[in-house]
């Protein structure tokens, strides 16, 4: 069960959701740059989605976020080396959604 499944359409998002024992909170955020951001407190995850934005942009934040969590970003670091290491988290974020959607591309074109 992971991103790739989903992208797949293997399985929906909520399966996904709780697999990882997480859930989605739409918050009505006027900073256009904040997209969304991942919370985790005792095993459980929460993504914060800004809801001031178009339904494909929503959709593609929570694949973001959801690659933060599949990819362990949060459980590594504490606060202090999170807010250190965040650029190089982000970064692999987003090339751990390119893979998996390279990946997905090939499997289609076998
Ligand atoms: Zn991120």
């Amino acid at each position: 069960m992971n991103i790739k499944n989903l992208l797949l359409g293997n399985i929906t998002l909520e399966e996904l959701l709780n697999y990882y024992n997480a859930s989605i909170k739409y918050i009505d955020c006027i900073y256009k740059e904040i997209r969304g951001f991942v919370d985790y407190y005792r095993g459980y995850y929460i993504i914060y989605i800004n809801s001031n934005m178009s339904y494909y942009k929503k959709k593609k934040t929570i694949l973001h976020e959801l690659a933060h969590i599949e990819r362990n970003h949060l459980c590594q670091a504490d606060n202090d080396l999170f807010a250190f290491c965040i650029d190089k988290y982000e970064d692999e974020a987003s090339k751990y959604l390119t893979r998996l959607k390279q990946e997905i591309v090939l499997i289609e074109n076998v």
